[in-house]
């Protein structure tokens, strides 16, 4: 196999997500260098992201540094970039920051570049209701949210109407918007009660609406009843069969099941329905030929590898086998096959039998001590799932610290009803949309590359013709002389 400057097989991994940092983490003893390319610093504890949107975790504690998370291993280097392009030909991946591109080389390639929010065509909506996939999207939330009781408080004092700044409407009944519902709910008639003069925040509305007939699908239909017994009884109203058709600042428009069309007017929307792969997968498929399904996922072969391309593995989100669920064991449990498969080569042994996925069960938190969890045939709804769900998410958040962290602002939240993040600003509200208004986003507020010497040049030559200026003036005893006009 081909290697690089020190001799060493050279991987490349894109994405510090799941799949990425345990595909990075499990190399550690392989005799490889690892150059993990991603678009942000840190590891990200997708499950828990409703928790930071609600305020009950602080970015921080679901969202490590990789580079503390990697400091000791010392055969892998962090570069933050976004990936715009690979070149399955020359084996190189191109990378940018603020507009510097980057090029890597590689012999072996493992892409884990997760995947996005769908609208189902209409991006438009997430101007209006911002999706739950980053820590922008999170904080942006938790802003809209608390601003929405911040700004009801303030009609209620002026004598106006606040039923709209107290719908709240999150769309998706799958694990995200019950979780995300359910907690808006306990913030709303729980956490806030007691906090404002000229509203009753228990008066607030919490719709969970979806085009599907059931909550939880994947949960099955006993499991997504008993989830939505349980959202009704913490004052969630559940609307199913409900597609939207439109929306804008000030609400939605529905189209229920027989065809009629209703408005909801609620300012704080959220969308927690429906993902699409990254982009990237459609770069790899018109180079290797393999086809994208409806979610632009691509498909690979057994062992995870792009077809045609044995240096290639694709995983988690962005992968159709065997229709694999997008959770985040599968991307875990391939990037611990796809590095042992790489190290296997690398030490002439035999390939491994193709990627098998041990389904370890799904769970949701609906609301305090009350969870849903299908694991297996085991299906469990309660307190005993609520305690699963507990154990669960302590044991897979990455780091020691993050673990202490959350576990106290659970205690905060859980045994006191109270929140330990409701800090928001205007800057987490607006600034992504003042930044989407700058064509080229934030790159457009540095320098260009290569534009700084020049810029320096130019300012030091005015500098120059002032001085030289000056100092005849000075020669020549013009200074202080009063010249007629
Ligand atoms: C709100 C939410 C809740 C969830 N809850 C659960 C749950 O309870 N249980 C469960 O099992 N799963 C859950 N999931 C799904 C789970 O998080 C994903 O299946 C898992 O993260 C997939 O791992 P991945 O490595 O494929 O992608 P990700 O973890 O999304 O990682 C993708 C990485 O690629 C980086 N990246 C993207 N594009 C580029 C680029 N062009 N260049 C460089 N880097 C790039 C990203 O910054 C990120 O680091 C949830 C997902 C969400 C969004």
């Amino acid at each position: 196999m081909a290697s690089k400057d020190n001799g060493k097989h050279q991987v490349v991994v894109i994405g510090s997500g799941f799949g990425g940092l345990f595909g990075t983490k499990a190399l550690k003893r392989s005799d490889v260098d690892v150059t993990m390319v991603a678009k942000t610093t840190h590891h990200l504890f997708q499950p828990l992201l409703y928790q930071v949107a609600t305020g009950i975790l602080s970015q921080g504690e679901i969202a490590p540094p990789t580079r503390e998370v990697l400091a000791g291993q010392k055969n892998a280097q962090v570069l933050l970039g976004t990936v715009t392009d690979v070149n399955l030909e020359t084996r190189t991946v191109t990378h940018h920051v603020l507009g510097r591109e980057t090029t890597t080389s590689y012999d072996t390639l493992i892409v884990a570049a997760g995947a996005s929010q769908s609208y189902f065509g209409n991006d438009h909506f997430a101007e209006f209701a911002p999706g739950m996939k980053s820590i922008d999207d999170a904080l942006e939330l938790r802003g809209r949210i608390f601003g929405a009781f911040e700004m009801a408080e303030n009609a209620a004092k002026r004598g106006e109407p606040t039923d709209h700044l107290l719908t709240f409407v999150v769309v998706g009944a799958g694990p995200t918007g019950v979780e995300m519902a359910g907690q808006i709910a306990e913030l709303a008639r729980k956490t806030l009660r007691k906090d404002f003069r000229s509203i009753d925040t228990r008066n607030a509305r919490i719709i969970l609406v979806d085009a599907a007939p059931q909550v939880l699908p994947p949960f099955g239909a006993k499991l997504g009843a008993k989830a939505k017994a349980e959202l009704e009884k913490i004052g969630v109203e559940v609307q199913l069969g409900a597609m939207v058709t439109s929306m804008d600042e000030r609400g939605l428009e529905l189209k229920d099941k027989d065809g009629s069309v209703r408005r909801i007017d609620s300012v704080a929307k959220v969308w927690a329905a429906g993902v699409q792969a990254n982009p990237l997968s459609k770069t790899l498929s018109e180079q290797s030929g393999a086809p994208l399904d409806r979610a632009g996922r691509i498909s690979v072969n057994p062992d995870l590898t792009l077809p045609g391309h044995p240096e290639v593995f694709v995983l988690g989100d962005m992968i159709s086998l065997d229709n694999l669920p997008g959770v985040a064991q599968v991307a875990i449990q391939g990037a611990k096959y796809a590095a042992k498969e790489i190290d296997n080569r690398l030490k002439n042994k035999a390939p491994q039998q193709p990627f098998k996925y041990f389904d370890k069960g799904s769970m949701a938190i609906i609301a305090k001590f009350r969870a849903v969890a299908s694991v297996g045939k085991l299906k469990l709804n309660g307190t005993i799932a609520w305690l699963m769900w507990l154990a669960v998410h302590l044991v897979y958040l990455t780091g020691f610290k993050n673990r202490v962290g959350a576990l106290l602002s659970w205690a905060i939240t859980f045994i006191g009803n109270d929140r330990s993040e409701r800090t928001v600003t205007e800057q987490q509200i607006f600034a992504r949309l003042a930044l989407e208004k700058l064509e080229g986003g934030s790159q457009d507020l540095v320098t260009a590359p290569g534009e700084f010497d020049a810029a320096q040049e130019a300012q030091r030559a005015e500098l120059e013709e002032k001085a030289a200026e000056e100092a005849r003036l000075t020669d020549q005893g013009q200074r202080g002389v009063h010249v007629d006009a």
